[in-house]
C-alpha cells in the first residue's frame, strides 16, 4: 500500500508516524498559538488577536514587511527566563507530538538583547537550557542550539569593524556546554553579504562550533558561495537557489554539503511562484544532500509533518526516499558520529515495524 499510486492515505500516516529529525526551525518562529496568548496576558501587552482564530488572521503571512512586523511582536513577548523556558518545553511538546526525534533550533539571542527588554543574557540561556534539559527528561526530546547572527541588525549596529568580538559568538562559544553546536547567519542576504561576518564565523570555528549560515534563499548562487568561501559553511540554510549554477551543484555534492530546505517557507516569502517551481525535486534527483524542514511553523502555518505531506502530494516522494529524507537529516546533524549511529539504527527498525504497520 505504501507505493500504491491511487492511495496516498497510508503513505501519510507512515510520514507522520517514522522518526523525524529537523535542522532549520526557529524556536520564536515556533510558538504554539495558546503560549502566544499566554504569554500577552502574563505580561499585559495586548495583541491585535484575543483568540486563537484571530490571531491566526493577524500572524497569517501577507509580505516580508509584515511578517517582520509579526516577529518583532512575537519577540516583544518574551521577557523572562520562565518564557523561555515555556516555549523551548512547548517546541519538545510539538517534537514528540511528531516523532522528532531530534532537532537543531536557531534562536536569535542578540535580538532579545538589542530590544532592550531588561534580560541579560543569563536570563536567556537559563530558560533555554531549563526548557531543554526538562523535554530531554520528561519526552525523550533533544534540542540543541544554533545561535544566529542577525546580519542586517548587526549591519545597522555597525558591529562589524573588526574591533570587537560579535556578541552572538561570545554567547555561542560560552554555551557549548549548554547545547549551543552551531553559529547561524539570518535576515535579508541582498542587502547584507556573508563576507563582512568571516572574522565571526573564523572565531566561533576556532572554538568548536560549527558553520550554518542561511544563504541562497532571497539571494543567488554568489551568496552561497560567499558563505562557503568566507564562512566555512558545512550546511546551508535554504540554498535552494544554488540550482542555477552547475558549478555549485557540483561543489555541494564533492564536498558532502546538505541544504535545509523549508519548501512552505519559500512559496510564503515569494523564493518560487508555486511548487511546481520549486527544484526541490531537481536537487534530490541531481544528488545534492537535501532535507526537509519547517523554518518557522507558526508563521508559514505548517509543521514538520506537513512538510513531508508536501514531499508526497507535490513532489512524488515514496516512502523509500521519505526515509531517505529523514536519515539525510540525521547524516547533517551535528551529532557525534556514534550517536548518529545509534540513531541510524533504531530509525531503521523504526522504519521496518511501520512498514508492517501500513503495508
Ligand atoms: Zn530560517
Amino acid at each position: 500500500m505504501l507505493n500504491h499510486p491511487g492511495n496516498l492515505a497510508p503513505l501519510h500516516a507512515f510520514a507522520r508516524a517514522m522518526p523525524k529529525i529537523e535542522l532549520h526551525v526557529h524556536l520564536e518562529g515556533a510558538l504554539l498559538p495558546a503560549t502566544v496568548l499566554k504569554l500577552a496576558q502574563r505580561h499585559q501587552l495586548p495583541l491585535p488577536a484575543r483568540t486563537e482564530t484571530e490571531l491566526q488572521d493577524w500572524y497569517q503571512f501577507r509580505d516580508f514587511r509584515h511578517f517582520i512586523e509579526v516577529y518583532l511582536k512575537l519577540q516583544n513577548l518574551l521577557r523572562s527566563s520562565a518564557d523561555f523556558e515555556l516555549i523551548t518545553y512547548d517546541f519538545g511538546r510539538e517534537m514528540q507530538r511528531q516523532n522528532i526525534r531530534y532537532a537543531e533550533v536557531t534562536f536569535t539571542a542578540y535580538t532579545h538583547l538589542w530590544m532592550n527588554k531588561g534580560l541579560s543574557p543569563d536570563d536567556i540561556i537559563t530558560g533555554l537550557d531549563a526548557g531543554r534539559c526538562r523535554a530531554q527528561e520528561d519526552l525523550g526530546v533533544t534540542i540543541a542550539w544554533v545561535l544566529d547572527i542577525p546580519r542586517n541588525l548587526s549591519f545597522e549596529g555597525q558591529r562589524y569593524t573588526g574591533a570587537a568580538s560579535d556578541p552572538t559568538v561570545e554567547m555561542a562559544l560560552a554555551w557549548q556546554d549548554r547545547g549551543v553546536v552551531a553559529l547561524g547567519l539570518g535576515g535579508d542576504e541582498r542587502t547584507a553579504a556573508a563576507e563582512p561576518f568571516a572574522p565571526a564565523f573564523t572565531e566561533a570555528r576556532a572554538g568548536g562550533l560549527h558553520s550554518v549560515p542561511h544563504a541562497g534563499e532571497m539571494d543567488g548562487p554568489g551568496s552561497v558561495w560567499g558563505s562557503l568561501r568566507a564562512l566555512g559553511a558545512e550546511r546551508i540554510g535554504h540554498g535552494v537557489r544554488a540550482i542555477e549554477d552547475p558549478t555549485l551543484i557540483d561543489y555541494l555534492i564533492t564536498h558532502h554539503i546538505p541544504l535545509e530546505v523549508n519548501p512552505t517557507s519559500n512559496i510564503c516569502l515569494g523564493v518560487y511562484d508555486s511548487y511546481a517551481a520549486h527544484p526541490l525535486r531537481q536537487l534530490w534527483d541531481a544528488g545534492v544532500l537535501v532535507t526537509v524542514n519547517s523554518d518557522d511553523p507558526l508563521l508559514f502555518n505548517t509543521t514538520l509533518n506537513q512538510e513531508y505531506d508536501l514531499l508526497i502530494d507535490h513532489f512524488g516522494f515514496g516512502a523509500a526516499e521519505l526515509e531517505q529524507i529523514s536519515l539525510n537529516a540525521l547524516h547533517a546533524s551535528f551529532l557525534p558520529p556514534e550517536r548518529k549511529a545509534e540513531l541510524e539504527q533504531s530509525f531503521r527498525q523504526e522504519f521496518a515495524q511501520l512498514h508492517s504497520l501500513y503495508e
